[in-house]
């Protein structure tokens, strides 16, 4: 069943590249009122400032890059950007958004991709909550043989936050790691989301080589900095 719904995850985001900054942006029917949004563009400020402390790095590796609203912010930071997504509608909309030659674009499925390069940075955004617990290890292994020793990951995702996601859809913080989407055109997918904990965050990190400090914005983020010990 894991399968399926990894095939629709994908599926899913290839159907919404050209609706997906509706969200970020809050556009449409992701409007939550001007409070919330300005709370949330807020909370996104503060990440991006706690991204940019980072400073200037050679090599960056964005996992899930989408639509470039994390590959702008990177081009900041690096030197050479390698951005990669299993969705070539999301990467052609990174690609014509940034049109920069200091990012470099594949197409892999991240449960089956092997790492091949060591990274000064590795960097995802809005991508650990669709990976399934029974992938999470495996996949934090492909991340730290990504990062070279001393190099550094940093992470950012959702925390659990009743307005944040699409209005037809109240979370509910159920224990079910399985959610529905809709697009605009009313089109249903089924995915994986899951909201971690910062402690539990921490842990799987630590697991995974990664000597991390986890924080929360107020309402809707959770991110974290980590150096490969
Ligand atoms: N990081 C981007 C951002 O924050 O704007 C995009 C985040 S979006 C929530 C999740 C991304 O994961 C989408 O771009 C989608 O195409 C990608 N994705 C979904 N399943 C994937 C898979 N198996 N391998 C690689 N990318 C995948």
């Amino acid at each position: 069943m894991i399968d399926k719904i990894l095939q629709q995850q994908i599926e899913y985001y290839r159907a919404r590249a050209n609706e997906y900054d509706e969200w970020f942006y809050r556009v449409g029917r992701y409007d939550r009122g001007e409070e919330n949004n300005q709370r949330w563009f807020n909370e996104i400020a503060i990440v991006k400032d706690a991204l940019h402390k980072i400073g200037a790095v050679d090599d960056i590796l964005e996992l899930a890059s989408g639509t470039g609203i994390w590959t702008q912010e990177l081009l900041g930071i690096g030197k050479k950007i390698t951005a990669i997504d299993a969705s070539e509608e999301v990467i052609a909309i990174n690609r014509s958004k940034l049109d920069s030659p200091s990012v470099a674009y594949y197409i892999f499925d991240l449960f089956t991709w092997q790492p091949d390069a060591e990274y000064d940075l590795v960097f995802f955004a809005f991508w650990l909550s669709h990976v399934p617990p029974n992938l999470l290890n495996a996949f934090l292994t492909k991340v730290n043989q990504s990062v070279r020793v001393g190099g550094q990951i940093f992470m950012i995702d959702s925390r659990f936050e009743p307005t944040s996601t699409a209005n037809n859809h109240i979370l509910e913080n159920d224990g079910n790691i399985y959610k529905n989407r809709k697009l605009n055109d009313g089109q249903e997918f089924r995915i994986v989301k899951i909201f971690y904990q910062p402690d539990e965050l921490q842990e799987k990190l630590k697991q995974a080589g990664f000597q991390a400090e986890i924080k929360m914005t107020d309402n809707y983020l959770i991110y974290a900095y980590g150096i490969k010990v």
